[in-house]
């Protein structure tokens, strides 16, 4: 993703497979890194075609959509995303690596698992079992940081340079796959960077007021924070 606010995209389709529509450019996100993939709509003439999963399939971004009817390749159509959606999966998205590193650096406990929905959000830490209090003090510091309006830039760096920089224990570089370099890095102002491919609003002031909703134990060592967000 370029730009992360580009709602709307006038293109032209490449090619039309069994799984659906490959356009030459694209403003939907497709599914990854705990993120959902985009809905939205394609535009072809007066028709719209609504676009309900978006994929990565043999290197091609994938539009899911019920009927290609009536578009044909070398169509020019505009691609819309559901503009509310997306940008309620970027405040989440933002919180959820505000939370992982704020968990890090209070209990030292690594982000283990996530995942992303635009009313609720989760993630898994290990080690770490944690109090009401703690609970507590997580939440506080998250606002804390959110009020201060900390900025949120994405750039790509060298591997080399991303392994020096990023903090031990914030991401598991063993699962991008060694070939990937540059890296693509969020960064949120003084706080974190992590590698990620997803969607990120640019400053932490958009995420909002930031609830924990519950806590779970997912085994001896790993709990499961669950949090929303309000306007
Ligand atoms: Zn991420």
């Amino acid at each position: 993703m370029e730009d992360c606010y580009a709602e709307t995209v006038s293109t032209q389709v490449e090619a039309i497979r069994a799984g659906g529509i490959v356009l030459s450019e694209t403003v939907f996100y497709p599914e990854g890194g705990g993120q959902p993939a985009d809905q939205g709509v394609i535009n072809v003439g007066g028709t719209s075609i609504q676009v309900t999963d978006v994929s990565v399939d043999h290197g091609e971004i994938l539009h899911h959509v019920e009927s290609t009817d009536p578009i044909t390749e070398g169509d020019d159509v505009d691609a819309r995303i559901d503009w509310e959606r997306r940008h309620m999966l970027m405040r989440m998205h933002t919180a959820q690596h505000l939370l992982s590193a704020v968990v890090l650096d209070m209990f030292d406990a690594k982000t283990v698992g996530n995942q992303i929905h635009p009313s609720y959000s989760r993630i898994d830490f290990e080690p770490v079992n944690f109090s009401q209090k703690d609970l507590d003090r997580i939440e506080r510091r998250c606002n804390a940081l959110i009020e201060e309006e900390r900025s949120v830039s994405i750039y790509e760096e060298d591997r080399e340079t991303v392994v020096e920089k990023l903090p031990v224990g914030r991401s598991n570089l063993d699962l991008i796959p060694d070939h990937i370099d540059p890296l693509r890095v969020v960064e949120i102002e003084g706080l974190d960077i992590c590698p990620c491919g997803g969607t990120h609003v640019s400053n932490l002031d958009e995420i909002g007021r930031f609830i924990i909703e519950d806590r779970k134990s997912k085994g001896e060592d790993i709990d499961r924070i669950e949090f929303s967000l309000d306007a």
